[in-house]
């Protein structure tokens, strides 16, 4: 039988609704208009179309929103000396660096420059540290998201267990000190655990975040099991998203009219067919982000109407 899907579009949808209504609020209040400063440095395609996505949907939700951009030839001097002055300018609640960074940046400088208070991307050492301790302020927005997704659709999570593969600072470890705060029993998976698909197989709740397409088989998965899908690959070769997909016409179509399709580090196929309850790729993971980036920023600017 194939998995429910776990719809994260609804759920991001609610969330921006909820946003929206606490900007009006805010305004309402204080006559403070939330804004976010976004840094994208570098020509990484990726990058401007989220930046774009990211822009909209805060101006969508009245989140006043503006995109700093930088030559792809920019410095780390560079970078700080732009955090430095969204740092000082009252008007600006959320300061996002757009990663990738440019290779001559170095980004723990830059990341670590953002005032704490403006980190609505929660990458600040303040913030993950707060995090780790069970103080969270600003939480990574991905992570944050998949919460609200599992918490939203009734998916239990005390004394469940839950293995996350990845340990990133974007999605794996705040992942874990997330679901340990919810009361599950947290396994990591990283490139040295020895038998990945037997510990994940340990998993009610698989949180699949390698960044390798299609890693996660039949073999992964314990039948029945809650599995986020966090990847996001676009694949363009035909042969490819056969080996994915199928025969599946509409991926083969989507492929030849737009030149490639989406899947994520859940193979559709195999990790798909054994899963309980599944987050589909796209139209999971990826809108939740943005939510959750925009309840953040609304946060920040609430934050500065008190003081
Ligand atoms: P990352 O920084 O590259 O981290 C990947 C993690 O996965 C690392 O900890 C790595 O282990 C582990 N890993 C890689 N291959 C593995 C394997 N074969 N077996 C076990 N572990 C493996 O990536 P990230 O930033 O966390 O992102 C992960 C994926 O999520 C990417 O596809 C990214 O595009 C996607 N993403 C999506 C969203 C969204 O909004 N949907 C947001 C953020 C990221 P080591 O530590 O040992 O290297």
């Amino acid at each position: 039988m194939p998995a429910h899907l776990l719809d994260g579009r609804g759920v991001a949808a609610a969330i921006r609704a909820e946003v929206a209504a606490g900007v009006q609020r805010l305004r309402a209040r204080s006559g403070i208009e939330p804004a976010l400063a976004v840094i994208l440095a570098g020509d990484d395609p990726g990058s401007r179309v989220y930046v774009r996505n990211k822009s909209r949907a805060a101006e969508e939700v009245g989140i006043r929103s503006h995109v700093h951009r930088l030559q792809p030839g920019a410095s780390t001097a560079d970078l700080l000396a732009l955090v430095d002055s969204l740092n000082r300018d009252a008007a600006v609640h959320g300061i996002l660096v757009q990663l990738p960074l440019p290779s001559a940046v170095d980004p723990p400088r830059v990341l670590e420059a953002v005032d704490p208070d403006k980190d609505v991307d929660g990458f600040h050492p303040l913030n993950a540290g707060r995090l780790a301790l069970g103080r969270p302020r600003f939480v990574p927005c991905t992570p944050a998201g998949i919460l609200e997704l599992l918490r939203r659709n009734g998916i239990p999570l005390e004394g469940r267990r839950a293995v996350v593969v990845g340990r990133s600072y974007i999605v794996g470890k705040p992942m874990a000190a997330l679901l340990t705060a919810a009361n599950a029993t947290v396994t990591v998976c990283h490139t040295r655990t020895v038998d990945l698909a037997a510990v994940a197989r340990e998993g009610d709740l698989l949180v699949a975040a390698a960044g390798r397409a299609g890693l996660i088989t039949e073999e992964h998965v314990r039948p029945g099991a809650v599995v986020v899908d966090v990847g996001i690959h676009r694949i363009e070769r035909e042969e490819e998203v056969r080996d994915l997909f199928g025969d599946d016409p509409a991926r083969i179509e989507e492929v030849r009219t737009r030149g490639g399709t989406l899947v994520g580090d859940v193979h559709p196929r195999r990790g798909g067919a054994v899963a309980g309850w599944l987050t589909p790729v796209p139209g999971g993971v990826g809108p939740l982000t943005v939510a959750m980036l925009l309840r953040n920023t609304l946060q920040a600017a609430e934050a500065a109407a008190v003081h």
